[in-house]
């Protein structure tokens, strides 16, 4: 899904939060907020490492295309591009941020703003027929990789 999409649909997820449950205050609704887009930083960090390059709008513009490119290409051919590591994104790393939780404030709420982020990904992506369990399982990323 887009930065953008994910953007409004955070706004109106944190909301609704918000009015259910008026108890998470300002700050809950902020972190939860910022936590349904800013985990797409990872795709951030992947264009760092990849492209040796930091300029941001670059990385916005780059993906973009790629993401364009690799809908337009055809469901059969798909498995042989590189989709990218996105560690953020994966299950196990939302299992840590769900432990850490437990000992540090406000964290289930990121957790809250990525699991929505998460969820919006994969309906995009089996829309689109994406692999997503590539992006999802961080352990089959790497035994995908190995087998290669
Ligand atoms: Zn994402």
């Amino acid at each position: 899904m887009y930065s953008d999409d994910h953007v409004i649909y955070g706004t109106g997820f944190a909301f609704s939060i918000w009015l259910i449950f008026p108890q998470i205050g300002t700050l809950g609704f902020v972190v939860t907020l910022l936590s349904t887009f800013l985990i797409d930083v990872d795709h951030y960090f992947y264009y760092i490492f990849y492209k040796r390059d930091l300029n941001p709008i670059n990385a916005c513009v780059w993906f973009d295309k790629k993401v364009k490119d690799y809908l337009a290409t055809p469901v059969s051919e798909r498995p042989a591009k590189e989709q990218g590591v996105f560690i953020f994104h994966s299950l196990e790393f939302l299992s840590v941020i769900f432990i850490l939780g437990f000992f540090v404030p406000y964290v289930h709420f990121v957790l809250i703003g990525f699991v929505f982020h998460v969820i919006l990904d994969m309906c995009f992506e089996i829309y689109h027929k994406v692999n997503f369990k590539r992006k999802l399982f961080f352990c089959w990323y790497f035994l995908e990789e190995l087998r290669k």
